[in-house]
């Protein structure tokens, strides 16, 4: 327990080796269904990004170094964002399936002025919008491991827990247990669940410790080749190391401490709910977010990156010590929703000049005024801003046809544009079967197409030309592309007692619930993955 950061510490009611043994059911085969599932999503934890820390981890992620390592999982659609990508985790489908083809989407439909729907929230509450929203599950079309596991034995448990509401419900699904997600100001769930008291205890924690100045994190020595500063839009970034003032809910939400809140709330209702020792296995999803908030406000390659990757590691290890005294036999799954890559600035003084800044004349309401203008047609023609864009549902039949053809032309025309696709020619598209990397960019886009939710014009941009037009004070990098760098994230599986091995040929996020269900002897029909073999031995973990 030495190693348990002081936030787990303060958290958990009573130290989990002081805590009963959980017993386990006897083996009724050599190889028993593990009685807890947990699944660790750490936003923007890109495969490069692994790539670059898996030989400094010591800690938590070291240990999961050991097990069945996939580092090269795709998220392999176009849209690469949080929502479409945490929708693929736990249920097995891709975005054109689970109907998360976005963070946002536009429906011309909706029964508000605020036409623009945010992937978890319930745009039919009175007064709400895509900003200042009401947090639902309506959206997701399909069920999660969670809900399958309920649905072959109700007494399944299902908890999700993240830094960001859309991770909670895109992994936790319709029918979990305990739901609960930072607001901004602290943890909550859908309006009438009662508190847990783990859930109030880490309230309080995380209360009291952004109320307090913070002082700097020590350096790793490791880090010190990527401490320079970086000049973005007129103020620094690259040297930092999480100093901050009282009162800095933002600077905490991008800070190693949010992760380790999560995990401690995590580890706390794994305790309190003894997640594991109930009469099925249950599954709790953790949605770590600080990583994503790191890279948008720093970059990948600064200390602060570096920081963040050696506190996670440490965070995770803590964590596993409360899972491991326990007792409980746990499988364990950690990926990502998106991958990411570094901002313009340190890029171009590193002297690589194909990356730059989206062009203001690619934005859809600029594209959307010359055609009209052109056209001689009123209102705004085009919706959207970039990627999915949408026709006015005001223009005629005519006007739709001579404004789609119009804004292709344009819009290939441009020199940051990879590709202008209709919804029609995406539509038109097999859903592909061929490993993730050899997918053409149409085949991606049809990944993540949903004939209600997607634009009737995709644009894809070149790579590395950020959609950021102006970089500021939070966000000076992104992610979203069809790219690589966007789509690869690593995948690791871990259980107590098995051998571990890497196997480097890519597989996808939709992979790991046919795994899983393999695992606990479940048929998950109805996805779009495939069952990962994570027995290096003779023995298929897909044959049960
Ligand atoms: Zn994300």
């Amino acid at each position: 327990m030495k190693r348990l950061i002081p936030l787990i510490l303060s958290t958990l009611a009573v130290p989990a080796a002081a805590q009963t043994q959980a017993t386990p059911v006897a083996p009724a085969s050599p190889r028993p269904a593990p009685r807890l599932v947990v699944a660790i999503s750490v936003d923007q934890f890109s495969a490069d990004l692994f790539a670059q820390y898996r030989n400094r981890y010591t800690d938590g992620l070291a240990r999961l170094l050991g097990g069945a390592v996939f580092p090269s999982g795709y998220q392999s659609h176009a849209a690469t964002e949080t929502c479409p990508g945490h929708s693929t985790i736990l249920t097995g489908n891709r975005p054109a399936n689970t109907g998360i083809i976005a963070n946002n989407w536009i429906d011309q439909r909706a029964g508000r002025p605020d036409k623009v729907v945010y992937c978890s929230e319930d745009e039919r509450v009175a007064g709400s919008t895509h900003d200042s929203y009401t947090v639902s599950d309506i959206h997701l079309k399909v069920p999660t491991l969670g809900e399958r596991m309920k649905a072959a034995d109700p007494r399944s448990r299902v908890v999700s827990v993240a830094g960001k509401d859309r991770a909670a419900v895109m992994m936790g699904g319709h029918k979990a247990d305990e739901l609960w997600w930072w607001d901004g100001k602290t943890y909550v769930s859908y309006a009438g669940r009662a508190v847990p008291p783990v859930v109030q205890r880490t309230r309080d924690a995380v209360a009291a410790l952004v109320a307090r100045p913070q002082a700097a994190l020590p350096l790793p020595g490791w880090c010190r080749g990527l401490d320079r500063p970086i000049n973005v839009g007129g103020y620094t970034v690259g040297q930092g190391r999480f100093a901050r003032d009282a009162d800095d809910l933002r600077g905490f939400r991008a800070s190693p401490a949010a992760d380790a809140a999560v995990l401690a709330m995590a580890a706390g209702l794994i305790q309190d709910m003894r997640l594991g020792a109930g009469l099925a296995t249950d599954l709790i999803a953790i949605g770590l977010s600080a990583t994503d908030y790191v890279g948008h406000s720093f970059g990948t390659q600064g200390t602060e990156m570096c920081i963040q990757q050696a506190e996670l590691d440490r965070a995770i290890g803590g964590f596993l010590d409360v899972l491991d005294a326990s007792g409980v036999d746990y499988q364990l799954v950690l990926t990502a929703d998106h991958g990411a890559h570094d901002m313009t600035e340190r890029q171009v003084e590193r002297a690589m000049p194909m990356e730059t800044h989206i062009d203001p004349q690619a934005n859809a309401k600029r594209v959307g005024a010359a055609i009209g203008r052109d056209l001689g047609i009123a209102g705004p023609v085009l919706l959207g801003s970039e990627g999915d864009i949408y026709l006015d549902r005001a223009l005629t039949a005519a006007q739709r046809s001579r404004v789609l053809a119009e804004a292709v032309r344009r819009y290939a025309a441009l020199p940051q544009v990879a590709a202008a696709y209709t919804a029609a020619q995406v539509a038109a598209t097999p859903m592909p079967t061929s490993p993730p990397e050899t997918w053409t960019l149409l085949e991606r886009a049809r990944a993540s197409y949903d004939a209600e939710r997607s634009g009737d014009l995709l644009v894809l941009l070149k790579p590395r030309v950020t959609t950021i037009e102006r970089p500021g004070p939070g966000y000076v990098e992104t992610h979203g592309s069809p790219w690589d760098y966007d789509r690869r994230v690593p995948i690791l599986f871990w259980r107590k007692g098995r051998t571990g091995f890497e196997q480097p040929l890519s597989v996808e996020t939709v992979d790991i619930v046919p795994t899983l269900g393999a695992v606990l002897g479940l048929r998950t029909p109805g996805v779009d993955g495939r069952c990962l073999d994570l027995d290096p031995g003779p023995a298929d973990t897909c044959k049960f």
